[in-house]
């Protein structure tokens, strides 16, 4: 089977779509989202009815979260954005509310964590999973940290939630996707991984494309690998939509031309 991960959508709706439309060109069964649909972004309610229509199922982010019960730990600007959101859903909610009562459904059951045979499926990290970051410094700088997670893994484990797309192996290593052959990580039976497959609406890793990656696990050989992908999509479109809404800082906007 193929299966389509992406994360981290942060409602930019261009991004979303343009990375839909590319999944569909790679023979993909089923597609999962690893959290944070919403927050930040100009197109929460659209975000969230893409997700809940095309993809198997979706995680809880802290955004989510943030969004749908309480913005804790969120700076000025995300806090703001956060309401800001919660305010389109409600609205959509009083001129829909048949759409809205299904959408506030999915939103209201998105898990915190998902496990298939030994793979495991959290936005943060297995330890925290809504709020903990696993940045790649830490591979170098906090290898207790590293190791502290490695413990609760039994495989793989796919996060989200840093928006930094790639893999860190049990070594202690950050494998960036143009670090590795065919941008392609090949799955060991017998090493444990954890794989990012980056964001979808809002990159920090310096390349501002959207990204997603893809679970393979049809080799016949019973070997399973992951697939990295980054597609194109209409930057300025989403940037101009956020500076046209007061409520969004406009450095959201920003940002993503930087993809910072
Ligand atoms: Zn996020």
């Amino acid at each position: 089977m193929r299966t389509a991960l992406i994360s981290d959508i942060h409602s930019n709706l261009s991004a979303l779509e343009a990375v839909l439309a590319e999944i569909d060109k790679h023979s993909c069964q089923r597609i999962l989202c690893l959290g944070d649909i919403i927050g930040y972004g100009p197109n929460p309610v659209q975000c969230a009815d893409a997700v809940a229509e095309r993809c198997e199922w979706s995680l809880l982010g802290n955004h989510d979260f943030g969004v749908l019960y309480e913005p804790t730990n969120f700076n000025t600007i995300a806090e703001q954005a956060a309401y800001w959101t919660r305010e389109q859903f409600e609205r959509d909610s009083r001129e829909n509310p048949d759409s809205a009562r299904k959408r506030w459904n999915f939103l209201g059951l998105l898990p915190v964590r998902k496990r298939e045979g030994d793979y495991l499926f959290v936005h943060g990290t297995p330890r925290k999973p809504i709020n903990e970051y696993l940045f790649p410094e830490d591979a170098i700088n906090s290898p207790a940290k590293l190791a502290g997670i490695f413990d609760r893994i039994d495989r793989v484990c796919f996060v989200g939630h840093t928006h930094v797309q790639g893999v860190f192996t049990d070594d202690s290593e950050f494998w960036k996707p143009d670090e590795l052959t065919d941008h392609s990580y090949p799955i060991d039976p017998q090493t444990k991984a954890i794989v990012n497959p980056g964001s979808v609406g809002q990159p920090r890793d310096g390349d501002p494309r959207a990204a997603f990656a893809i679970l393979d696990t049809s080799g016949g050989d019973g070997k399973h690998r992951v697939e990295f992908h980054r597609v194109e999509y209409d930057i300025e479109d989403t940037v101009e939509r956020i500076h046209s809404i007061d409520r969004l800082n406009d450095f959201l906007g920003d940002r993503l031309r930087e993809a910072r």
